[in-house]
């Protein structure tokens, strides 16, 4: 926050009337400048400071919200550069692009790759959220793919400088659809269509120095619901514009490039596929805010949403499983039950492997703080206390007869507590690698 609190203060009538809440008006000051408290709390103030002190005191990147209802998506908002330094916020979006050239088949195919890509990965679910319809000359077929999109729950991104065809688009587009969009010949009637439909306006064009004036003369036409394409004419040039876009927002405080980015690796790469993929993990680290592509199957997506999910996470957050019983192999009445932690990282190297045994189980993840076996021991969330109270609190006695709870090897130490807290249970010491597992489950079972 540039705005310091001995600068509010001097907006202020230093009456200490504590209207605000605050029994000063140095305090309340001090809070406003640590964003604890908001400016208009003081009726003092007069209507032209606020209005300075709000642009002061804005985030370096506007938020953009795109699509409408279930749908809606935050875009942007970002505060830092680089995830250690924080966190990054809000999550690239992926796209892929029709056209009203492509052919009914050609449509179908690839609306059938992209159903297929619709899975949970660490309680996230995984899915292509945009899907741009470029216009190429038939608009009636043009506003149909627009309108098909968006029925089936993507959001739309109508991409066409014809300011007719956007019109057309727009109008069965949903709320907060995309528009790529606006260039320097037809911002103008660009921006009533946008602001007619409150649709998120994409900005190209040829640098970006004219990108940044273009953006200037959009503003002045009162209009800040846009995503800035970083240009299309090679990887340099796309790269380099969306790293110096995003530095001159937050670094530079250029609030004219604080708006989130939009990469097109179709046209950077155009039918190459493999390279698009490969430019799309690139720009999911620097900076691109909505990445399109000319398709993805699932196997592309695996990758690219993994990566995704890595970036966008809270460092300082790990990352967690949902506590409760999973059920592996068909487990059954008298299937055993194991247990460890809902760290996700030791939930799913566990869960592969007892997937891979083929013997039917159960799997006990009660609440150990997201830390790793030993570390949540150590920490005093994964003890026998613990494990015990979530065995009787879900009622596992009445899912399966077997009394056989295997405890991972690594804190074979709770065997002796445990016994005690479940005398009815026979508490096994588990292997200390989740690698032997398989064949530790299958003895189990033989
Ligand atoms: S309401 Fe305004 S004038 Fe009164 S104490 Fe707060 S800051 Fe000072």
């Amino acid at each position: 926050m540039a705005v310091k609190g001995l600068d509010i203060f001097k907006l202020t009538p230093k009456s200490n009337c504590k209207e605000c809440g605050f029994p000063t008006c140095m305090a309340f000051s001090m809070k406003v400048a640590t964003g604890a408290a908001t400016i208009d709390k003081c009726p003092y103030i007069s209507d032209e400071s606020k209005e300075a002190l709000t642009e002061a005191t804005a985030p370096p990147m506007k938020s953009i919200k795109v699509g409408a209802g279930e749908a809606e998506i935050t875009l942007g908002g970002e505060t830092v550069l680089f995830r250690h330094e924080k966190k990054l916020v809000s999550k690239n979006l992926f796209a892929v692009e029709l056209s009203d050239a492509m052919s009914d088949d050609e449509v179908a195919v690839a609306c059938e790759k992209l159903q297929k890509i619709n899975y949970n990965r660490i309680s996230e679910m995984m899915f292509v959220e945009v899907v741009g319809v470029r216009f190429a000359a038939d608009t009636d077929r043009f506003v149909g793919l627009v309108k098909k999109v968006n029925d089936c729950g993507k959001i739309p991104m109508i991409i066409t400088t014809d300011v007719e065809a956007a019109k057309a688009a727009v109008a069965v587009a949903g709320e907060k659809a995309i528009i790529m969009g606006a260039v320097k010949d037809n911002a103008a009637a660009m921006v009533e269509v946008a602001k007619a439909a409150d649709a998120v306006l994409g900005v190209s064009a040829d640098s970006i120095e004219a990108l940044h004036d273009l953006v200037t003369e959009i503003e002045k036409l009162g209009y800040k619901k846009l995503i800035l394409n970083v240009g299309e004419t090679s990887i340099k040039e796309a790269f380099s514009n969306a790293v110096d876009i995003r530095t001159a927002a937050i670094k530079g405080n250029d609030h004219t490039f604080g708006y989130p980015s939009i990469v097109f690796t179709n046209k950077i790469a155009p039918g190459d596929i493999n390279m698009q993929i490969a430019l799309a993990s690139v720009f999911v680290l620097r900076y691109g805010s909505v990445i399109v592509m000319d398709e993805m199957d699932f196997n592309a997506a695996l990758p690219l949403f993994g990566l995704r999910q890595n970036i966008f996470t809270d460092p300082q957050k790990p990352m967690r499983v949902e506590p409760k019983i999973y059920e592996f192999n068909k487990a059954g009445k008298d299937s055993p039950v194991l247990v460890t932690v809902d760290f996700a990282l030791t939930y799913f190297v566990v869960a592969g492997e007892i997937e891979r045994s083929k013997a039917p189980a159960y799997l006990a993840i009660p609440d150990a703080g997201g830390y790793s076996v030993l570390t949540s021991w150590a920490a005093g969330k994964f003890g026998s206390t613990v494990i015990a109270n979530f065995i009787k609190e879900q009622n596992v006695a009445d899912i399966t007869t077997s009394r056989k709870l295997i405890l991972p090897g690594k804190v074979a130490v709770l065997q002796g507590d445990l016994a005690e807290l479940l005398p009815e249970w026979e508490i096994i010491v588990g292997p200390t690698e989740a690698m032997q597992l398989p064949k530790f489950l299958r003895d189990l079972e033989a």
